[in-house]
C-alpha cells in the first residue's frame, strides 16, 4: 500500500494511550515498543498536534514510569516555557514527516542510530538515575 503520498497535510501519527509514545510510521505496531501493551495505539491527524497534545503524551509517560519503574519519583518539568519549546520542536519534526525526536540531541541521519533518540529516548532512564533529570529537563526526579 502506498503511504498517503497525496496527503498535503502530513497524514496521521499513532499515539500509545497508555505510555504516550508517538509512532510516526504508517501502520501502528501491534505492541507498543515502550510499554509493551497490545492494541493501545490511537490515530491522530498531524494537523491536530499542538502543545496540549504533547503535554498529554508526557503526562501519560510520567504516569506510566511512576507506575512501573519508579515509585512515584518522577515528575514532568513544571516550567511551561520549557515544555512549550520542546513541544514546538518535537511538533516540527512530526509535521515534516519525521519521528518525534528529542529536540535536544543531534540527529545523525542514520535510521537505526536516530531511532534511539525518539522521545522518550533510549538514554533517559540512565540520565534520570545519574543526573536527576533527562537531557532535555522534560522529566525530573522529585526533590
Ligand atoms: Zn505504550
Amino acid at each position: 500500500m502506498s503511504r498517503e503520498a497525496g496527503s498535503a497535510s502530513g497524514g496521521t501519527i499513532h499515539r500509545c494511550t497508555v505510555c504516550g509514545y508517538i509512532y510516526r510510521d504508517g501502520e501502528a505496531p501491534p505492541e507498543c515498543p515502550i510499554c509493551q501493551n497490545k492494541g493501545t495505539f490511537e490515530e491522530i491527524p498531524v494537523d491536530q498536534i499542538n502543545y496540549e497534545f504533547f503535554k498529554d503524551c508526557w503526562t501519560r509517560q510520567v504516569k506510566w514510569m511512576n507506575a512501573t519503574k519508579y515509585q512515584n519519583e518522577i515528575m514532568l518539568n513544571p516550567d511551561e516555557e520549557v515544555l512549550k519549546e520542546l513541544a514546538e520542536a518535537e511538533g516540527n519534526f512530526l509535521k515534516s514527516g519525521k519521528q518525534a525526536y528529542c529536540p535536544c540531541r543531534l540527529l545523525t541521519g542514520k535510521e537505526l542510530a536516530d531511532r534511539k533518540i525518539i522521545c522518550p529516548c533510549y538514554f533517559y532512564m540512565g540520565e534520570i538515575e545519574l543526573q536527576g533529570k533527562c537531557h532535555c529537563s522534560l522529566y525530573l526526579v522529585k526533590k
